[in-house]
């Protein structure tokens, strides 16, 4: 048996913390969850059954396929891109609702009977949701839908259109047999309670993401670690890694960790990333390579070959210095990372 080279620490925890907090932060509106690409890289029934077993009743996921690798749970799950054609099979098994997006498909499905179904109405963000105008004039008249859905394109800053969709979307109440209504993800619950209607849908939060004041209790859930394949002394003057980006203003102590831009670190870190060990941030040097990274560790001079080393990995910061976003540093967490739930 081979042993992974890379491990992604899981905090249940804290996973499980900041759900309880957004659901606080819901009020009486329920909070669900939103475990898409693989629960944002985590693992969606790893995230699934530790959220379930907190309390979490509605999930989320974006294809099919998703809501399949859900199923052995048999928890309520909705497929936010809907039905294409090509999913009339497995939509009308019941292992999940899907999210109506069009009239098209608002077509498809009530052609295959009157399963239950939830809709996606677009207020602004003109990406997937039917007209609010259709609605008002009978679209979905006659349907059996459990919550009637719109997304915030901008949730995460301070401007007048978060307020001109969330009245959008309350515009609809009554116009349908939706018993529920839905709008707000992580930064939508942070924006107030007017947001979040009956149902709440966050994602990057529950990860540890943090996009505005309300999240500073948002707890860290994700942390990558590495293993030092090997120490080395790089004499004065000389330099590490592609296209020689980091030249040693003295002799320096250099570890070589087994990870790269193949597995989700970027290349954004080069020269900006960080390790934490020993209570030490190490600072990350030259270029992140496919499969390699190099750290200063002149101040932790027991650091070896074979050690496990924790990379920086606290969001908000770590997009800040990637020039990444939250959502793609873990969501781009790759394969090689052996995912070790703790806590
Ligand atoms: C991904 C997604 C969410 C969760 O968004 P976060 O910003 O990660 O909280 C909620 N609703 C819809 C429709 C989504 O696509």
């Amino acid at each position: 048996m081979t042993i992974a080279p890379l491990r992604l620490r899981l905090d249940s925890e804290a996973l499980c913390d900041n759900w309880r907090l957004l659901d606080r932060m819901s009020g009486r509106a329920a909070c669900g969850a939103a475990v898409k690409a693989n629960g944002y890289g985590l693992g969606a029934s790893a995230v699934s059954a530790r959220l379930a077993a907190s309390g979490c009743r509605d999930f989320f996921v974006a294809t099919w396929a998703e809501a399949e690798a859900l199923a052995p749970l048999g928890l309520s799950v909705s497929v936010l891109h809907g039905v294409r054609y090509e999913d009339m099979g497995v939509a009308r098994s019941g292992i999940a609702r899907p999210v109506l997006n069009s009239s098209q498909q608002v077509a498809r499905w009530r052609e295959a009977g009157d399963g239950p179904c939830d809709v996606m109405v677009d207020t602004g963000m003109n990406r997937l949701g039917v007209d609010p105008l259709d609605v008002t004039a009978g679209l979905l008249d006659g349907l059996v839908i459990e919550t009637l859905h719109s997304h915030l394109a901008c949730a995460d800053e301070d401007v007048e259109m978060n307020a001109r969709q969330r009245d959008a979307l309350a515009a609809l109440c009554g116009r349908s047999s939706a018993r529920r209504l839905s709008l707000a993800n992580s930064a939508g619950i942070a924006l107030g309670i007017d947001y979040a209607f009956d149902l709440t849908r966050p994602g990057l939060a529950l990860y540890g993401g943090r996009q505005r004041a309300g999240h500073a209790q948002i707890r860290q859930v994700v942390t990558p670690e590495a293993q030092v394949l090997q120490r080395r002394t790089v004499p004065r003057g000389a330099c590490v890694g592609y296209n020689a980006t980091w030249k040693a203003p003295c002799d320096s102590e250099v570890a070589i960790l087994n990870l790269g831009y193949a597995d989700g670190y970027f290349r954004g870190f080069s020269n900006r990333g960080a390790v934490i060990a020993q209570g030490l941030r190490l600072p990350v040097i030259g270029r992140v390579s496919m499969d390699l990274i190099a750290v200063l560790v002149d101040a932790a001079p027991t650091v070896a070959e074979g050690d496990w080393l924790a990379l920086d990995y606290d969001l908000p910061a770590a997009a800040a210095v990637s020039g990444m976003s939250q959502y793609e540093l873990i969501t781009g967490l790759g394969d090689r990372f052996e995912r070790m739930w703790t806590g």
